[in-house]
């Protein structure tokens, strides 16, 4: 049995891998890099072109994990593409918003790169998905009945965001689990990862947080609770609060969190605006979470892209506008000019945000003082607004993520969605603890043996 790393570079971006086991080829993910366009910034599909896949499994519908997949279903047209019940009806609106804003870049010319798929394409290839429930075991063929001996995958929930997976394939020759993306503690919306802790021969892992240690004391909570506190004091000299967040996951996640703290007094009383992707997939957690509720208890305002040159914030303003990263042409990166040149605002972080993207950028330019480069021109804006980060990260603490490794006791580990100092962490960690571990960092395009 193989695994091939379809990533294109040694970083979070375009997630991808290929697991070759006799009697079956499965590609697990396949993302697009957040801040990479065309097909630079696809996995290396290439590599599969003269190879049959039979089964396609999306671990969750964050885009770096399943934006490319029209893409790999054009070349793999026979593929069956597995997924949990959430991330199927989520999934589809997610590509569609993709498809048109590269189409919407290329007709404006804003881009050389055409786009990579139409409409069309997306409303075919759903035609071809399967939803599992979680904790079912199902066949490659997509049967629930499954023969002794023979291949099979179940997804269990990883606890990250609404519908998030791993998924165990297991195989005669050997069981190997794939974590996907993975939170271990209880979120606002969603409960923490319920994986398997035994019976598995290779375990493929996140690594996103390799580089932070989980502070003395931290608590989700308490995160929550200062942000609430330098709202407040936003508000209190008439600024207003912009807080990039994705589109999926962290507008519901903030969304109830603030909804919470208005309720409790520690915010006063709020308008929370987001954007039109954001009130969709906010619209489908409402429809998929029991009791959930969002829009009748938050009354969440829509802000049109439209609007955002004539905004005016004032205090009692809280912008939870995508992109999380602040990607260029996003709500959040045209907004955050408003925000910087006015010291009553504030703008706030509570999700990872590459170190490369302007998110990335400005959370180091405020710790340094200086002023931010925003975009790729030269130009700098000075930081005037307060800047601050809280960690409420949907991904599993470093800490957590080696106990699961620890408790599950597999043969062999590979670390894979980190930067390589995340991996290195890991691979240092797991050496001294676990020495006889076999333990893989593999790089891009690269081929091992499971
Ligand atoms: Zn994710």
């Amino acid at each position: 049995m193989t695994l091939t790393n379809l990533c294109r570079s040694n970083e979070i971006g375009a997630n991808s891998f290929l697991v070759e086991m006799p009697g079956a080829s499965v590609v697990l993910d396949t993302g697009m890099h957040p801040r990479v366009e065309g097909e630079a910034g696809t996995p290396k599909l290439g590599l599969l072109r003269n190879k049959k896949v039979q089964s396609i499994i999306v671990s969750h519908a964050h885009l770096d994990h399943l934006g490319a997949l029209p893409l790999l279903m054009r070349q793999q047209p026979d593929a069956r593409v597995f997924m949990t019940e959430p991330t199927y009806f989520i999934g589809q609106p997610l590509l569609h918003n993709s498809a048109s804003i590269m189409k919407k870049r290329f007709a404006e010319r804003a881009t050389p790169n055409q786009p990579l798929f139409t409409h069309h394409e997306v409303d075919e290839i759903v035609k071809r998905w399967q939803a599992c429930h979680l904790n079912q075991m199902w066949s490659l063929e997509g049967h629930r009945h499954i023969f002794q001996g023979g291949i099979s995958l179940e997804m269990f929930d990883a606890g990250h965001i609404l519908g998030s997976a791993g998924v165990l394939l297991r195989h005669p020759e050997k069981t190997v689990f794939y974590t996907g993306d993975i939170n271990f503690t209880d979120q606002e919306i969603c409960r923490r990862a319920s994986f398997p802790e035994s019976g598995i021969d290779t375990l493929i892992i996140e690594t996103t947080r390799g580089t932070t240690a989980a502070p003395a004391g931290y608590s989700r909570q308490s995160e929550w609770l200062k942000l609430a506190e330098r709202i407040a004091h936003v508000f209190e000299r008439g600024g207003s609060v912009l807080i990039p967040v994705f589109a999926l996951g962290k507008t519901q996640e903030a969304l109830h969190a603030l909804h919470r703290m208005i309720t409790a007094g520690n915010i006063p009383p709020s308008t929370i605006y987001i954007g039109g992707m954001s009130w969709k997939l906010t619209q489908w957690h409402d429809k998929l979470v029991q009791n959930l509720n969002l829009f009748d208890r938050v009354k969440p305002q829509l802000m049109d892209g439209r609007q955002i040159r004539r905004i005016q914030p004032r205090s009692g303003q809280i912008y939870l506008i995508s992109s999380g990263m602040m990607t260029e042409n996003t709500l959040s990166h045209m907004l955050a000019q408003t925000f910087l040149a006015d010291k009553r605002h504030g703008i706030f972080f509570i999700g990872y945000t590459d170190p490369e993207s302007p998110a990335g950028r400005l959370r180091a330019a405020a710790a340094a003082g200086e002023p931010v480069r925003l975009s790729e021109s030269p130009n700098t804006h000075p930081i005037k607004c307060d800047v601050g980060a809280f960690d409420l990260t949907a991904h599993a603490q470093r800490e957590d993520l080696l106990d699961y490794i620890l408790k599950v006791s597999p043969k062999h580990v590979v670390l894979t969605h980190g930067d390589p100092p995340a991996k290195a962490w890991f691979a240092e960690t797991l050496k001294s603890q676990r020495p006889k571990l076999r333990v893989t960092v593999i790089a891009p395009e690269e081929t091992v043996e499971l």
